[in-house]
């Protein structure tokens, strides 16, 4: 199956705006067995959209393009595609109605030249299914364009609007069900993901590939996509035995990477924690430093984290370590503010203060400056503190000052998952997959 993207923007080609669709649509169409074959960004300008459909025409069974449907001049994928194809345009009533609800519920006074906009953007080609937009005005659009030959699959043509906040629940909302509806014959393609966190690329593969080399003989694929901090593992496999070659192949990476795996569907990693805080009915508190809030802003990113997060206090002077905490001033004169025994007492006094089953207190030396030979940049303390006691970790992480704020989040989030994975007084580790 070929599958071809068209982003138009002459914003991504100025560098003005990074294509997040490519990946984000990318990842998708991947995971849905119809990975994308080409990618194309085109101007807003002139013709270019409507010869890049054209092009792709000669070779795709599935055609996605993002951008190009509001009501400005320079958004003409609508017109220009619908012109490609001789299709006629005409007003449908539904869309317009529905631009009037996204309008109303922004609870805006509707803006004087509102008809002639309404009026663009619910312009439908003859023979598009709508594809209803509940956070903006331009619906998607999806077009089946038959082919000479009788008996193929026809090739679909699905146009999406530009804003990423607008395009995603499109996709997953109604693009998805199409696309498996429309293709469900070439759907033989399988693929997992497993969300490891804590290991090196190099040291998955060494620990995987020896288990696996008579699956891949058998048409395994085996793709490893490391992120800061993080490896994912993909397995993959294409035709008739692919569900029982990746099956198979997941059960041993499931059991050599258990550990290490925080997730195997998409979860990210404080979704996971917080399921398990939600899970055995406990609550967080944090006290970060050097991250200046980036835990309590990742925890709090999660839909009803509420439930779990009581609150999270940026302690980055000392005087706030010790009125909000109750650091001692002596801890800070023996040993500083980047030291264990201060990261401990920052958990505890966090615990005993705020109400919570669990505290993550985080403080340490993000650089450039600040380093020493005993505490070089990037030193780490990371206490996690319950009722049965504090325990910290010592964690060296040398990067510019956002990736060290990022790794040292997600150092503190497995930090409290391995936590949370073990019953409580033997310390070992429960299978991960929850
Ligand atoms: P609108 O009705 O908002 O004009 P549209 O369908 O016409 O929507 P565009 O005008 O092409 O879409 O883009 C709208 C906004 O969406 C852009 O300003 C940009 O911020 C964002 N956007 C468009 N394409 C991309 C992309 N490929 N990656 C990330 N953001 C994008
Ligand atoms: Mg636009």
């Amino acid at each position: 199956m070929f599958v071809e993207l068209i982003t138009t923007g002459s914003e991504l080609l100025l560098g003005a705006t990074l294509n997040t669709h490519q990946q984000w649509l990318g990842r998708q169409l991947a995971e849905l067995g119809m990975p994308v074959s080409r990618q194309l960004t085109v101007p807003d300008s002139g013709t270019a959209i409507a010869e890049a459909v054209a092009d792709a025409l000669q070779r795709a069974d599935l055609i996605i393009t993002t951008g190009g449907l509001g009501p400005t001049s320079d958004d003409r994928t609508r017109d220009e595609i619908a012109r490609l194809l001789g299709l006629q345009m005409t007003e449908d009533p539904d869309v317009l109605k529905q631009i009037e609800i996204v309008f109303k519920r922004r609870n805006h006074p509707l803006p004087p030249n509102f008809k002639s906009i309404a009026s663009i953007q619910a312009q439908v080609p003859a023979g598009a299914i709508v594809l209803k937009n509940e956070h903006g005005s331009a619906p998607g659009l999806s077009l089946e364009i038959p082919r000479t030959t009788v008996g193929q699959i026809p090739r679909q043509l699905i146009m999406l609007p530009g804003p990423p906040r607008e395009l995603q629940p499109i996709f997953t909302e109604h693009v998805i069900p199409l696309l498996k509806s429309k293709f469900s014959a070439s759907g033989s393609f399988v693929s997992t993901t497993f969300h490891t966190i804590g290991i090196g690329e190099s040291r998955v593969e060494a620990a995987i590939r020896p288990h696996l080399v008579e699956l891949e003989a058998r048409g395994l694929e085996i793709g490893y996509c490391a992120r800061t901090g993080e490896v994912d593992v993909r397995l993959s496999a294409q035709g008739p035995a692919a569900m029982e070659l990746v099956k198979e192949a997941a059960q041993r990476v499931r059991r050599l990477m258990g550990k290490y795996t925080y997730s195997e569907d998409r979860r990210i990693l404080e979704e996971v924690v917080l399921g398990l805080l939600r899970e055995q009915g406990k609550k967080l508190v944090t006290a970060e430093s050097c991250t200046g809030g980036l835990l309590a802003h990742c925890l709090t990113n999660v839909a009803g984290a509420s439930d779990m997060f009581v609150g999270g206090l940026v302690t980055y002077s000392n005087e706030l370590k010790q009125s909000l905490l109750g650091v001692r001033a002596d801890t800070l004169a023996a040993h500083g503010a980047v030291s264990e025994e201060t990261a401990r007492e920052m958990a505890l006094g966090a615990l005993a203060r705020y109400g919570a089953d669990y505290a993550l207190a985080i403080t340490g030396i993000a650089g450039p400056t600040g380093g020493s030979a005993e505490k070089p940049v990037g030193t780490v303390f990371i206490a996690l503190a319950d009722r049965a006691g504090v325990e910290v970790e010592r964690n060296q992480n040398p990067f510019d000052r956002e990736t060290f704020k990022f790794i040292t989040v997600r150092q503190s989030l497995e930090k409290l998952r391995r936590r949370l994975l073990s019953s409580p007084g033997d310390g070992q580790q429960k299978s991960p997959q929850v």
